[in-house]
């Protein structure tokens, strides 16, 4: 039987049978793989990023210094040509000292001393780029338990009120998205309830707090939040549950600003034979700051330099160009890919593909190829050399949360890195995302992959698969099942309303 989603991709298909007589390069691109794989300044640029730069909010000095690393790495490993391309985020934002100490009152039997004030701090974090609150003495904490509208109607009035949020510990990516996707009905409710704050409980143990954004664009969020220690959420809860009356005093000393410029950097290795048609390797070289953004992302920043500098050593001469790209205001929203995408709309016809990695350093178990079905078996080819690494995978989905979305979305053939959960998550955007949780010599087979795969991709006979049309595009939105992700994401607006993605 031909269904309908058959025949879009029979004719993907067949435009590909056409285009491209998959006689892929294993040659070249094992030629890569070891000189990837041979030592390299891959652990020194990436102590100089994360222990002396540190943490990299665009808008911060750190930021600027990190772009001009990024350019001298770049120019060490022996790029034909590096630049910068500037981008604006709609507000600045940095957090001030955040303070939340909670009073709770109790008794010792009946007759001693009456009622006794027990005052503790709540270690807490403003959530990023949520609005300052100046500091408010004695508000009621209520717990609006996970916060769905049950249980905000159970809570009963909120006006005025410091909300606790109940979470679940993070340990799965699931997990990560849920925890992404529940935060803004919570926020709204809040907004209509007139409560003054919401207190979100760490998703992580052991007092280990971490950046988090409920804003997806670099606009300034609807409430003053923060991210308090699970140890003292569960405290504070379980007072309440017990009858204690808990108050907190809370101050968001948060600077807030205009807009800002950012900047992407930008390097090439010129193609031999079709210098105008390109292939992407990237990474999001911005991280939060309460640790130095090592896992996320920091190791993929650094990974993207060396497999550059792997290329160059190999002596391979690629046939198409391949830009390798440190994409900026990642975690704001993907804004540094999206302005790209957005700048370089009039070339990507000639775009052979992205590859992006962003979940540390995790073992690559495959890609994700945004939906393509299209492209797999040529794909397939180009990763059979990656076979020695176990990467063998490619999945057919669409996936959000990185910078290939974008180029996604304008039809491009993207490819990211699915790795395994590893130490990523417990670290994710938290102050213990330091040099020493990278696993460097997975990192090293990580370089090897994605030079062989730019390798591979640029020296087909022809591109990997054709630039879809919007048609195709929603089509295979609906063929994933991505509509739903898309819409709980905000994003189907956009794309709708032709803000994001291919328009013809
Ligand atoms: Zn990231």
């Amino acid at each position: 039987m031909l269904t309908g989603k058959t025949l879009f991709f029979l004719c993907v298909l067949c435009l590909t049978c056409l285009a491209a007589t998959p006689a892929t390069d294993i040659n070249a691109e094992n030629k890569v793989i070891q000189a990837a794989l041979r030592p390299s300044s891959l652990e020194s640029n990436l102590h100089n990023l994360t222990d002396e730069i540190g943490g990299r909010v665009p808008g911060t000095t750190a930021m600027q210094h990190a772009v001009e690393w990024g350019t001298q790495a770049f120019t060490a490993a022996g790029a034909d040509s590096v630049h910068a391309e500037g981008f604006t985020i709609s507000n600045s934002w940095a957090e001030g000292p955040t303070e939340l100490t909670a009073t709770t009152s109790y008794q010792i039997g009946d007759k001693v001393g009456g009622t006794i004030l027990s005052v503790f701090r709540v270690r807490s974090v403003s959530v990023a780029w949520a609005p300052a609150l100046a500091p408010a003495k004695h508000i009621p904490i209520v717990d609006v338990g996970e916060g769905t509208e049950a249980d905000f109607q159970k809570a009963g009035d909120i006006a005025g009120k410091l909300l606790l949020v109940h979470t679940t510990v993070l340990k799965t990516w699931d997990d990560l998205f849920a925890e992404y996707a529940k935060a803004p009905p919570i926020i709204d409710l809040a907004v209509k309830g007139k409560a003054k704050a919401i207190a979100f409980m760490a998703t992580r143990e052991h007092d280990i707090l971490y950046r988090h954004t409920n804003s997806g664009e670099g606009e300034i969020d609807k409430l003053p939040m923060v991210i308090v220690a699970r140890e003292d959420g569960e405290r504070i809860a379980r007072l309440l549950a017990a009858g204690n009356k808990v108050w907190g005093d809370l101050s968001i000393p948060n600077q807030l600003g205009g807009p800002i410029r950012s900047s992407n950097v930008i390097a090439e290795i010129k193609g031999s034979d079709k210098p105008d048609e390109f292939v992407i390797v990237g990474a999001h070289l911005d991280s939060w700051e309460l640790g130095t953004g090592a896992l996320d992302n920091g190791c993929n920043a650094a990974l993207v330099i060396d497999a550059l500098r792997a290329i160059k050593a190999s002596g391979v001469k690629p046939r198409r160009t391949i830009r390798f790209i440190l994409f900026s205001g990642e975690e704001q929203g993907l804004i540094g890919s999206h302005s790209y995408a957005a700048a370089h709309r009039h070339e990507l016809d000639k775009a052979a593909g992205v590859i992006i990695y962003d979940s540390g350093t995790g073992k690559t178990t495959g890609f994700s190829v945004g939906g393509r079905k299209d492209i797999i078996d040529t794909a397939k080819e180009l990763i059979s050399p990656l076979a020695q690494f176990d990467v063998k995978d490619l999945k057919p989905d669409m996936e959000w949360g990185t910078d290939h979305f974008d180029f996604m979305l304008e039809g491009v053939p993207t490819f990211v890195a699915d790795q395994v959960e590893a130490n990523y998550l417990e670290n994710y955007h938290a102050i213990s995302d330091t040099y020493d949780k990278v696993d460097f010599p997975q990192l090293k087979k990580h370089v090897a992959e994605a030079a062989a795969l730019a390798v591979g991709l640029a020296n087909l006979p022809e591109k990997i698969g054709p630039r879809l049309t919007h048609d195709q595009i929603e089509q295979t939105m609906r063929d994933t099942n991505s509509v739903e992700m898309l819409k709980a994401d905000g994003i189907w607006d956009d794309w709708v309303s032709g803000k994001r993605g291919r328009q013809k």
